[in-house]
């Protein structure tokens, strides 16, 4: 605090405490609306131009923004951090999410996988709606401010077209994002800065992410952008129907997130990760032998799989690229193949092309207010933290769930700390 505050506060004249957030994705956002709502006073810092650029590139491709299915099922799809992140999301559920959206003008739906998404899809309408009530409850929203850290008194440095601002604050809520798409401000810059104040972060890693496969120049060239759909994905235990895309490098797409966690621990483990695809799941093995035997005449073996089982394009393709020349006339074989067709993955795309991160801060660093044991009245929120989840609007709900979180956890704080409300 600093001493025109302090000795206000020793006349007897209270204020509202300050409280500083830095970064206006959701976290950051919905940790102000918390704090507004206790009668803080907010001022919101970026580095960016205007907030919530992620939020708006993630609803390009329609924004999902939690989902419908039974909350235990919802918890467990965070594994090893569910039970960290449960006190949190009981805070802020799906259900609490949808309303909260409805408030905002924001109806939403149900679609058919269970995701929940806002009418209209895009993220710019609930967005603008969201800054707009945030600036009528008092909020105040410093652009191209980049921070720095601290100084030596704990004042906050930002870096500004005009030169360095230092500014204090009661307590602070860090809400800087991941790692992922750097060009929507989440650089991960605040890594060597908490690391400097010897809080423990777990190394980012990409996460919802694509896969480098060594595809045959035909294969690239031909069918980089393609997408590959239906079939099933198998890793290990788990099976899953869905689609992906071809890349030039690779594949990725909502089949490939879902398994990206271990698809990436089995690349650091043993340098290679093996998947299994069902090109054709709606079909038995014992059906496309059958079709198969039926004679061809003088049909390329092309034709004879358009015909006699649909096979064709971007799956055909994918099936000669794996089958040898001299083997595919055994028609047990191809079919074979064809029901589970094996793919070496040979490394994560770079953290930089993700949808999102894993690692971050350390739950261990942080108390159960998300504040940094290290740093009284310092809290994180939002994907900087140690955890990741799969696409199907687990990561934006838990980002609005922690910005929740802190939003209380502050409040809390300063009250503790006996810094008076107007
Ligand atoms: C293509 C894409 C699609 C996605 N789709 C979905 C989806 O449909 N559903 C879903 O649940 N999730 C989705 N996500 C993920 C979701 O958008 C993120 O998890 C979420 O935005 C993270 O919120 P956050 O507030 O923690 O951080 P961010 O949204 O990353 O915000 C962090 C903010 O901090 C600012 N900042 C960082 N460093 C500094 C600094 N040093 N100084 C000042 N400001 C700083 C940044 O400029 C940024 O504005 C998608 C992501 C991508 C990339």
């Amino acid at each position: 605090m600093n001493l025109e505050r302090t000795a206000l506060l020793m006349q007897n004249k209270t204020l509202s405490p300050r409280i500083a957030i830095i970064g206006a994705g959701p976290a950051g956002l919905m940790a102000a609306e918390t704090l507004l709502a206790g009668d803080a006073q907010v001022d919101i810092y970026d580095a960016m131009p205007s907030a919530g650029r992620k939020l708006l590139l993630a609803g390009k491709g329609g924004l999902n923004l939690t989902h419908s299915e039974s909350y235990d099922k919802f918890i467990a799809r965070y594994g090893e951090r569910s039970e960290i992140l449960k006190p949190y999301l009981d805070l802020f559920k799906p259900d609490d999410l949808r309303v909260w959206a409805q408030e905002l003008g924001i109806e939403t739906f149900i679609g058919s996988s269970g995701k929940v998404f806002p009418k209209g899809m895009a993220a710019a309408p609930l967005l603008k709606a969201w800054m707009m009530r945030l600036r009528e409850q008092g909020a105040n929203f410093y652009f191209r401010h980049h921070w720095l850290g601290w100084n030596e008194k704990n004042g906050l440095r930002f870096e500004t077209a005009q030169g360095e601002v230092l500014t204090e604050f009661d307590a602070v809520i860090l809400a800087l994002g991941g790692g992922s798409r750097p060009e929507t401000g989440s650089t991960a810059a605040w890594i060597p800065i908490l690391e400097s104040h010897g809080i423990e972060i777990a190394p980012l890693k990409p996460a919802n992410c694509g896969f480098d496969i060594q595809w045959s120049e035909h294969l690239k060239t031909r069918f980089a952008g393609s997408p590959v759909k239906t079939v099933k994905l198998s890793f290990g235990d788990i099976k899953r129907k869905g689609e992906f895309v071809i890349t030039e490098k690779g594949i990725e797409g909502s089949l490939i997130y879902a398994f990206s966690a271990a698809l990436r621990e089995e690349i650091e483990a043993r340098g290679s990760a093996t998947i299994h695809l069902d090109l054709l799941p709606d079909w038995s093995e014992e059906k496309l032998q059958k079709n198969l035997s039926q004679p061809r005449g003088s049909r390329s073996l092309s034709s004879h799989l358009k015909k006699k089982i649909g096979l064709s394009g971007v799956k055909a393709s994918l099936l000669w690229e794996y089958l040898p020349k001299e083997n595919r006339d055994d028609t047990a074989l191809l079919s074979a193949t064809i029901k589970s067709l094996s793919l070496v993955l040979l490394a994560t795309r770079p953290l930089k092309e993700a949808i999102s991160s894993a690692g971050g801060a350390k739950f261990e660093a942080l108390d159960q207010n998300l504040m940094l044991r290290a740093m009284p009245g310092v809290f994180c929120a939002g994907e900087m933290l140690d955890w990741e989840a799969p696409t199907g609007g687990y990561l934006l709900t838990t980002c609005f769930a922690t910005g929740r979180a802190v939003g209380k956890g502050a409040l809390d704080w300063v009250i503790s700390n006996n810094l008076p409300f107007a």
